[in-house]
Order: C-alpha cells, then structure tokens, then sequence
C-alpha cells in the first residue's frame, strides 16, 4: 500500500527523465504539421535526407525545423545509434522565444548551460 503510494509519487519525476526520443521517418520534403512530443521526423524525399522537425523540448510547443541538406545553411548532420535514438549535431539554439539551447544525444536531450532551461 505505502509502496504503491511512494511509487505513484515518485514516476512523474522518473519518466521526465526517461523519456527518449525517437525518430519517425515520413515520405518527402516536407513535414507534417502535426508533431508530437518527443518525436523527431526526419522528411526523407527519395534517398535525401532533407530536413527533420520537432517540438522545442521546453515545452512552449515551438515547431523546430532544421535543415540536413549538403546545400543548406545552416544545416545539421543526424545519426542514429543501434537503438535507432536520434543525435543530432551541432546544437539547436533558439535565439528568439524561450531561446532555448540544447543537444540532442542518443535521443536524450541535454540542456546548455546559457539556455534558459538549464
Ligand atoms: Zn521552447
């Protein structure tokens, strides 16, 4: 009974920290207006990565696009470990809004030190 009660107490906090993200893949060039949380969608037209988007972890619900493109710029480079968890390289940095500044490992995202969220 106690134990059941500590546990109900306690798994918001563990999940908050558990929680990976994960990797869609979706036909094309362009994204789906609808992002869920902790998804990040790679659009993939053909054999070209073109550019993955995902919602601002912070919680503001900010749509983050970013391009993969050889021809963009700036543009980010993704990779996926064995698991399928997405890096992404280099970080994201918002410099409007809640300017939020994070990595995003193994599909872990890991705060800045400068970023508000930090
Ligand atoms: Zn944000």
């Amino acid at each position: 009974m106690i134990q059941q009660f500590i546990r109900r107490l306690i798994s918001p906090f563990l999940s908050r920290f558990s929680k990976k993200w994960r990797l869609v893949i979706v036909e094309g060039d362009s994204l789906p207006d609808k992002i869920p949380q902790r998804v990040l969608v790679l659009a993939r037209d053909g054999h070209e990565d073109w550019c993955v988007g995902m919602r601002c972890p912070c919680g503001c619900q900010k749509l983050i696009e970013l391009m993969l493109i050889p021809e963009a710029s700036p543009r980010w480079t993704l990779m996926t470990d064995s698991k399928g968890r997405p890096t992404l390289k280099p970080s994201v940095w918002l410099k409007a809004g809640c300017r939020s500044h994070f990595w995003l490992r193994n599909g872990q995202v890991e705060w800045c030190r400068d970023s508000d969220q930090a």
